[in-house]
This record gives C-alpha cells, sequence and structure tokens, in this order.
C-alpha cells in the first residue's frame, strides 16, 4: 500500500492529520504541493504570501528529508495535477486535510471524482481549526450565530482527546523518497518577483517556532496590551496558522493548560482561537455570506458609489484619509502586510461608517494585501464592523477615530512610526492634527479630513435605517 499526502493549508510535519494517517496505513508515502494557477494567476506578480509559501515549502521538504522522505512540488492545476502524480506514483491513496473555503470544497470534490476514476481514493480529515463543520451545535442542532455561547458550548466540549498532537515522527519510517521530488522553485521560476516578505514572521514551521518561543513569554500581558498597537502584545502568528505552519491544536492545548492554571492573558488568547474557530463554522453553514450580507435585510443599504467614492476608496487604500490613526494602519498594512486587530476594526468601521463604502470593497483590499488573509475571519471580520454579520456590533454602535486613536495609541507612538511626517506634533495634536495644530500643519505635506466624522455618522445612521424598517 502506498499513499500521497496532498498539503494545502498545512504546511508542517508536526502534528499532521492526514499525514499521521497515511504514515499509519500506508507502507510507502509521498508527500506534494500544487502551487495552484487557478490561484496564483489571479494575484499580483509580486505577492508576499507566494514568498511566504516557497519559504514554508523549503522548511516542509527540509523536515521530510530528515525523516527519510522529500517533497514533491509541481505548478499548475490541482485537478490535473493530483489524480496525475498519483498514477504516475501508483498510490492507492491521496489523503488530505480539510479545506473548507467554497472554492476548495469545489476543487476537492472535482478531484475526488477524478481520483476515482482511476482507482484511487481521497481521504479528508480535520487538521485546520478544533472543532470544524457541525461539531458544536445548539441544544436543538443548529448552528450557534452568537459568540459567547458558542465560545461555553466549545470550552465545555473541549478536552485531551481534541487536543492531541498527533506522533507523526513515531511513524515516519513510512516516508518514501522519489525521484519526482525536484526540490521547491525559485520565486521567478513560477513567473513572480520578489514583493520584500517582512523578516519577523520568518521561514514556515522554524518562523512560527520562534514566534510561538517570543510570544509564550508574554502570553500572560496578553489580555492587558493586545489592543495597544505600538505595543508588541499579540503573537503575530496569523499568518503562520493560515497555512498551517504551526498546529492549533499545540497552540490551543497549550492556552488551555496554562488557563487551568490560572492564566488570565492565556485565557484571553484561547478566546481570539475560538473566534478562529467561530469563522470557520459560520463559513460552513452560511456559505452564501461569502459573498453577501450575513443578514439579508442589510442588503438594501445603499452605499455610497461613482467617482468620488473611488476617491475616497482610495485615499483610503493608500492611508491619505486625513485621520492619522486610519492612516498609520492603513500604511502599515501597505507595507507589512499585517495590521493589528484593534486598527482591522477601526479601519473597516472607517471605511463602511464614515466613507459609506460598501463593506467587500474594503474585504477585498484586506484580501489582496494581508498576508494571513482567511476568506472566514476575513468575511467575519467585515460584516461584524458593518454591522451586518453574525454576531456583528450593533448598526448604531459607530467608532469615533479620534477617540480610538486617544485611546489605544495615547501617545503617538504608532501613528508617529508610519506617519512620519506627523512626529512633530505633540501628543494630544497628533490624534486630530487640523482642529488641534491648524498653524503646525500648514507645512505639512498631509491631507485634511476628508469626511467630518459627526456628520457622516448622521448620514451613516440615515443610511441604515432602511435595515430597521426592514426587520
Ligand atoms: P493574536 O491576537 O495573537 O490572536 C491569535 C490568533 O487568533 C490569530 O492569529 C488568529 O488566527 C486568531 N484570531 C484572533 N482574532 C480573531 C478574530 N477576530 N477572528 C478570527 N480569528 C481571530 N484574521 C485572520 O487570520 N485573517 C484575516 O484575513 C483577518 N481579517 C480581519 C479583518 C477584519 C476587518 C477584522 C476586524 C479582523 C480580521 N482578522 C483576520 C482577525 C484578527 O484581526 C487577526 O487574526 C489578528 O490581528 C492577527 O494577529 P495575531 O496573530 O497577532 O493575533
Amino acid at each position: 500500500e502506498s499513499a500521497l499526502v496532498w498539503f494545502r493549508r498545512d504546511l508542517r510535519v508536526d502534528d499532521n492529520a492526514a499525514l499521521y494517517r497515511a504514515l499509519t496505513q500506508a507502507r510507502r508515502v509521498y508527500g506534494v504541493f500544487v502551487l495552484d494557477r487557478d490561484i496564483l494567476d489571479a494575484l499580483p506578480r509580486a505577492d508576499r504570501r507566494v514568498e511566504f509559501i516557497l519559504g514554508a515549502l523549503r522548511v516542509l521538504d527540509e523536515d521530510l528529508r530528515r525523516l527519510g522522505g522529500a517533497l514533491i512540488v509541481r505548478h499548475g492545476w490541482a485537478a490535473q495535477e493530483i489524480p496525475q502524480l498519483a498514477a504516475a506514483l501508483g498510490v492507492q491513496a491521496v489523503f488530505t486535510n480539510h479545506d473548507d473555503e467554497p472554492q476548495a470544497l469545489l476543487r476537492d470534490a472535482q478531484v475526488a471524482e477524478l481520483l476515482q476514476a482511476g482507482g484511487t481514493a481521497l481521504h479528508t480529515f480535520k487538521d485546520h481549526v478544533i472543532f470544524e463543520r457541525r461539531e458544536v451545535l445548539t441544544a436543538t442542532g443548529g448552528a450557534y450565530g452568537v459568540f459567547t455561547p458558542y465560545k461555553n458550548a466549545w470550552l465545555k466540549k473541549v478536552n485531551e482527546f481534541y487536543l492531541r498532537s498527533y506522533p507523526v515522527e513515531r511513524h515516519a519510517h513510512a516516508l518514501a523518497p522519489t525521484p519526482l521530488a525536484t526540490g521547491v522553485p525559485a520565486l521567478a521560476d513560477i513567473g513572480f518577483q520578489p514583493a520584500g516578505l517582512i523578516a519577523h514572521v520568518g521561514e514556515g514551521s522554524r518562523g512560527a517556532e520562534a514566534l510561538l518561543d517570543d510570544f509564550l513569554d508574554r502570553i500572560t500581558d496578553y489580555g492587558d496590551r493586545r489592543d495597544f498597537p505600538a505595543v508588541k502584545g499579540p503573537s503575530y502568528l496569523s499568518v503562520h496558522l493560515r497555512f498551517g505552519t504551526v498546529s492549533i491544536r499545540r497552540l490551543a492545548r497549550t492556552a488551555h493548560q496554562r488557563m487551568q492554571g490560572g492564566d488570565r492573558g492565556a485565557e484571553v488568547w484561547l478566546s481570539e482561537l475560538i473566534w478562529r474557530d467561530f469563522y470557520h463554522q459560520v463559513m460552513h453553514h452560511h456559505p452564501h455570506a461569502m459573498r453577501a450580507a450575513f443578514r439579508p435585510e442589510y442588503d438594501a443599504i445603499a452605499w455610497d458609489a461613482g467617482p468620488e467614492a473611488d476617491s475616497l476608496f482610495q485615499a483610503w487604500c493608500e492611508g491619505r484619509t486625513g485621520y492619522p490613526i486610519v492612516d498609520a494602519a492603513m500604511r502599515q498594512l501597505r507595507q507589512t502586510g499585517y495590521m493589528h486587530n484593534r486598527l482591522r476594526m477601526v479601519t473597516a468601521s472607517f471605511l463602511t461608517k464614515d466613507l459609506g463604502l460598501d463593506w467587500r470593497r474594503g474585504e477585498a483590499w484586506f484580501a489582496q494585501q494581508l498576508l494571513d488573509f482567511d476568506l472566514a475571519a476575513n468575511n467575519g471580520g467585515w460584516q461584524w464592523a458593518s454591522s451586518s454579520g453574525c454576531d456583528a456590533q450593533p448598526y448604531f454602535r459607530i467608532f469615533n477615530p479620534t477617540s480610538q486613536s486617544e485611546r489605544f495609541d495615547a501617545e503617538g507612538r504608532f501613528i508617529r512610526r508610519y506617519c512620519p511626517e506627523l512626529a512633530g506634533l505633540d501628543n494630544k495634536a497628533i490624534h486630530a492634527p487640523w482642529e488641534r495644530a491648524p498653524l503646525a500643519m500648514q507645512d505639512v505635506d498631509y491631507p485634511r479630513p476628508v469626511v467630518d466624522h459627526a456628520a457622516a455618522r448622521e448620514r451613516t445612521l440615515a443610511r441604515y435605517s432602511v435595515v430597521k424598517s426592514r426587520k
């Protein structure tokens, strides 16, 4: 018996469900990653995520070789490459981990059918989340639509069984080398140019390891520090969770154990990992929400459109709205591919409720820019901010960008990092320079606010009133 493990969003050896199952069920196990042209051809030619993936594949290949195997890397269409490779290797089965994004499910159904026609089985496993699909349901068997009861049910259900790691290395002797494993291609070989990957995310699972070590030293302070973008509060592990260069079981187990030992920071952090599961199950139960408002009555909202709206959108993307905290955040996104969670909320609220623009425009921009872009979490975050989502904030709750700035970047440290032209302003003026330091701003190349927050707030309340009347 031989098997092929198809890696996708699980680019690691350690605690990998599909790899473990293959190793325990087959005598010869090969591994493959497809640089899928269905995804890659649509990307700009410089994309940090492609660089991240190649780095992660190099580490994965090294780890497999250390254990006696090797990684086959193909550049093409998964629906062609996987069945072809399965036939060339003569495997009886392909093992892979679930990817529940709507497009991925279609791809997998197609691959399963083609494999079956050739007499090869496709076996799939949960790996990416702790609980998936229909594993956490309400007492009446429905899907949870509110986070807190979902979280309580999640915590009640979780135990050692769900958090345990798969002991891959113990069975690694089944890994088999193959002349088809010719190494990981360079960026140029697949038609991409360097985009400047930010060094601190590190390379693949090795990078995740370093970030995790660093974070565990300060996890206890997570609850107190996570909301301040100038402070090293969060874990920065999101890209690794997205591409599976770290195991969610390992992270959840670590947080859960520390929580049980009374660590409040670990408890808050675990809650964030549960949000991740929550949005994944929303995607499973409500795939329509990946394209339209989760609450259909919100599709009646008339967003601003036309040339003026387009130029506001452009100003938002480029970090030129005249609101320093928004601009600093949008520049952080463009320069690094990361944005702090508090600022994702602030900038998303600003796009929908200050600029009056459709949340899907912002969602698409984040999808293009974020290194950690994940359909379920990004869509969940955007629908939360636009109030159209599952357990979203009420529409009449509108962030005031200036008070958010004063509260979460009181000394303007984050603003100064990304808007150096404002560095000379004092800690009070920096949050609203047009109002508090108009004279000093005369010589500074920084825009005046593109909208007035108080007036925008009124327009937004009126815009959202269609929702009330439809309920
Ligand atoms: P930490 O604070 O260390 O959290 C640990 C992990 O928990 C994160 O890596 C992430 O996997 C998970 N997590 C934390 N918060 C959330 C959340 N609200 N929803 C789901 N999972 C969460 N997260 C993404 O991974 N990809 C996205 O595309 C994404 N888009 C977002 C868009 C908007 C508008 C908003 C408001 C939030 C979005 N988030 C997204 C959630 C959150 O902002 C990021 O996960 C977080 O900032 C990543 O940084 P970190 O790894 O340092 O987080």
